[in-house]
Parts: C-alpha cells; sequence; structure tokens
C-alpha cells in the first residue's frame, strides 16, 4: 500500500444481512499508526471479523499520517471504526466528525487508536479515556475499580498509559446486562496482550462494561483497569476496547476469541445501540483457559 493517498475502496458488499434488514454502513478507517503497532495487521483481522458478521456494508478509507482534502460524508454511516494513531486530521474534518457523533453516530476505538489525537477536546469526551500522547493530569483522573467501587482520582498527578509484560490476565465483566457481553461469561481469560493501564481523560457519559487486574510484580499498575467501556457523546455512542495490540507479523492478541467477539457485537451496538448476534457455543470462553481462534486475514495484513 502506498502511503500518502486517500483511498476509498469497497472491500466487499452485502444485500441484505443475515436478519434481512438493510446491512449497516461502516467506514473503517486506517493508514498510519505509530511505530509500535501495525495498522496493516489490525485492519486486515478486523475486517475479516467484521465480513464475518455478515452485518456490515464496510467501506476502508486509507489515510496519509497527515490529512488534507474535503472531509468525508461521515453522515452516510452507521458506524467508524478508527484504526490510526499518531495522525492529524484538519479542522473541518474534526468539526464534522463531531457533528455526526453528536447526531447519533457511532464509533469504535480499539487499542493505540484511544492514543491518537491528545489534543482534541471532543475526541477525549468521546474516548472515555486515553494513554500516552503527552496527556497528564490536565487530561482528567485515573479511573479504577476496587472492591469498595470505582475510584476517580483526580488528586493524583502524572502521564497517562502504561502496560506491563503480555501475561495472561482475567477479564472481568462489570455490566452483565449490557448488550455486547450479555450471555458471556462473567469472567474470561486474555492472552498475548497488553493490559492498558492508567488512561486519563475526562471519563464523562461513560460506563466500563469490564476490568482487568494489571499485575504489579509483571510491571503493570498494581490496579483493576477498565478494558470495555461505551461512551454517550451527545446522542453517539462509542465502543471503546482497549485490547487488541498488534505489530507487523504479530497478531496473537487477535486470536483470543473474546475480543473478537466483543469486536463484533461492540461495533453492532455502536451502531445501533443493540446487539443481534448470538454467542456461538464453540467460543467456549473459560476463566482458566484461553480460547483462540484463527481468522484468515483480509486486505493488507502483513505477516
Ligand atoms: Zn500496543
Amino acid at each position: 500500500m502506498k502511503k500518502g493517498i486517500t483511498w476509498l475502496v469497497t472491500l466487499w458488499g452485502i444485500a441484505t444481512s443475515a436478519l434481512g434488514q438493510r446491512p449497516m454502513e461502516a467506514l473503517y478507517i486506517t493508514g498510519h499508526t505509530d511505530r509500535y503497532h501495525s495498522w496493516e495487521t489490525m485492519a486486515g483481522y478486523q475486517l475479516a471479523l467484521l465480513e464475518e458478521c455478515g452485518l456490515f456494508r464496510v467501506k476502508t478509507l486509507v489515510l496519509p499520517r497527515t490529512v488534507t482534502g474535503k472531509a468525508v460524508d461521515f453522515a452516510a454511516y452507521d458506524v467508524v471504526i478508527l484504526n490510526v494513531n499518531d495522525v492529524q486530521w484538519p479542522d473541518d474534518w474534526k468539526r464534522d466528525f463531531e457533528r455526526y457523533m453528536s447526531r447519533g453516530g457511532g464509533l469504535v476505538i480499539v487499542h493505540e487508536a484511544d492514543n491518537a489525537f491528545p489534543e482534541w477536546v471532543a475526541f477525549n469526551e468521546m474516548i472515555g479515556l486515553g494513554g500516552w500522547g503527552n496527556r497528564n493530569e490536565e487530561a482528567g483522573p485515573y479511573l479504577y475499580w476496587t472492591e469498595q467501587g470505582w475510584v476517580t482520582d483526580h488528586k493524583t498527578k502524572g502521564s497517562a498509559g502504561k502496560h506491563g509484560e503480555r501475561v495472561p490476565f482475567v477479564i472481568n465483566v462489570r455490566m452483565p446486562e449490557h448488550p455486547i457481553v450479555k450471555g458471556m461469561p462473567a469472567q474470561w481469560l486474555h492472552v498475548n496482550d497488553e493490559l492498558y493501564g492508567d488512561l486519563r481523560g475526562p471519563a464523562r457519559h461513560m460506563e466500563v462494561i469490564a476490568t482487568a487486574l494489571s499485575e504489579e510484580q509483571s510491571g503493570g499498575t498494581g490496579k483493576e483497569e477498565p478494558v470495555l467501556c461505551t461512551i454517550r457523546y451527545g446522542k453517539g455512542r462509542i465502543f471503546h476496547c482497549v485490547l487488541g495490540h498488534t505489530m507487523p507479523g504479530h497478531y496473537d492478541a487477535l486470536k483470543n476469541r473474546g475480543y473478537q467477539l466483543v469486536f463484533q457485537r461492540g461495533t453492532e451496538w455502536a451502531a445501533t445501540g443493540r446487539v443481534t448476534q448470538k454467542l456461538p457455543k464453540e467460543a467456549a470462553l473459560s476463566a482458566t483457559e484461553p480460547s483462540l481462534r484463527e481468522v484468515e486475514p483480509k486486505g493488507w495484513a502483513d505477516e
């Protein structure tokens, strides 16, 4: 993929969804990330997972690091999936995106996409919590879960974003009735991933669906950190999943069955506020054994 161009391509089309409804229109935006990750690998696997749902007609927009030109017609889409970091958007793109979201748009943010746009106030409102990019106490509080309930720490100063070694950790569901996780087990094991911790942000209009303990002995924060969140921005819905580390040729985190399910279900929820997808029996999520599945990537997977 030659960089520095803007290219809109329909990867596939479906006439009707599995339910006989019109397909949801999804815009997948990618094209650049930071040097620690691979947007190509992430895109290949996320696009394959979206196709597998049979619910979305997906257009992929590959953007250069510094975007120029006329803004996309965001309003034509039910949901936007952002797989970018370390990118610059012009003010009119930001304004149009804010309008799209406040009027009821959908947004999906996965892993390092929550490092993007540290200076964009509305974007930080949309993602609730973010990391790195020189974020500090001015970005908002730290948020973590304890046996006594949620702690919103406005007092402690310091940077945003930290992760330890890629040790296995258990996902703890805190909102079992939320459509994204309804029917899934209360806990499941997740492996081969970075667990983000010490994120900071406005954390307003936000619900945390699931947390995970970032173990201090493996370099983590020692706190039960938010891993699956939803945020309201005006009438818009955002699904924020901190899971899903990739590097060129490294996509082991994306093999986690739990990750695959919440990405598919969270994208539908961001688009409509509902989840119609059935939970597959073979997913077999468990708190003690990882449930992994290979997915054939689409597009740019660069392994
Ligand atoms: Zn990462």
